[in-house]
């Protein structure tokens, strides 16, 4: 079965193509679950995502699509959140979603993924800034308010990579996700991006496995071009390392397909 669980769409201004558009790509490329999981609304970095006010819409074509291209595919709700404490709402979590994507995108108020505030490195200790993310990557686990981690690994997309062994720290965070009982995802937007590799890397993705984490199956398409891509190159990190299931979520309930 071919699920992709991490899609946007126009409303979070920084993606191109109408939710039609996408379903219709995905159906041609074969996918059999596809989850739309736009950036949620905040009252924060709002040039970036979709307003309060838009979020029925997107629930509403999300449901009107779902019935439409019922039989030809599955459609999925779901938002990618970023976990940003005093930015989080409480009323997202009311959602009706089919699952919900954890994400840490910032430091602080620093989008360090947003190529618009990539100087901000110059000023920083890289490994300060590694360690920073997999603390922030911890406590959105602990927050026990998700289903999938997205891009484990996010803070290598411009390939400022750490100096120093992270071992330790990724170990820990992986244990809390376990512990919530999430799966990581597989995310295929770092081959779009200097970094030129999925996240996460083998070597985490290695670790989880250890620890019997599941995965999910992410093109983080913001483009319609970019549904499915890089699939295959995916599917074949997971099964050498070991995995030959991933995770598809109806009402937060997880069931593992053979992929
Ligand atoms: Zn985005
Ligand atoms: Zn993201």
């Amino acid at each position: 079965m071919r699920v992709d669980l991490h899609n946007h769409t126009s409303l979070c201004k920084h993606a191109t193509g109408t939710m039609e558009e996408y379903v219709l790509k995905a159906i041609q490329e074969g996918i059999d679950v596809f989850g739309f999981s736009c950036h949620n609304p905040m009252n924060f970095d709002k040039d970036y995502r979709m307003s309060f006010e838009e979020l029925p819409l997107y629930l509403n074509e999300i449901a009107r699509l779902k019935e439409k291209y019922a039989g030809q595919i599955e459609i999925l709700s779901a938002l990618e959140i970023d976990y940003l404490p005093p930015f989080m709402e409480e009323k997202l979590l009311e959602l009706p979603l089919d699952y919900r994507i954890g994400a840490v995108h910032f430091l602080g108020d620093w989008g360090f993924d947003n190529p618009e505030f990539i100087r901000e490195y110059a000023k920083r200790d890289i490994n300060d800034c590694w360690s920073e993310y997999f603390k922030a990557t911890e406590a959105l686990a602990n927050s026990g308010k998700f289903d999938i981690l997205a891009h484990m690994d996010l803070m290598k997309i411009f390939n400022y990579r750490p100096t120093k062994d992270l071992r330790l720290e990724i170990e820990s965070t992986l244990k809390a996700v376990k512990k919530a009982n999430m799966c990581v995802e597989l995310n295929a937007a770092g081959f779009r991006k200097e970094v030129g590799e999925q996240y996460p890397s083998v070597e985490i993705l290695q670790m989880a496995y250890a620890l019997e984490i599941p995965i999910s199956f992410g093109s983080d398409a913001h483009a319609v071009e970019q549904i499915n891509f890089k699939r295959l190159e995916l599917e074949s990190i997971a099964k050498s390392i070991g995995y030959t299931k991933c995770a598809v979520y109806r009402q937060r309930e997880r069931e593992l397909v053979e992929f």
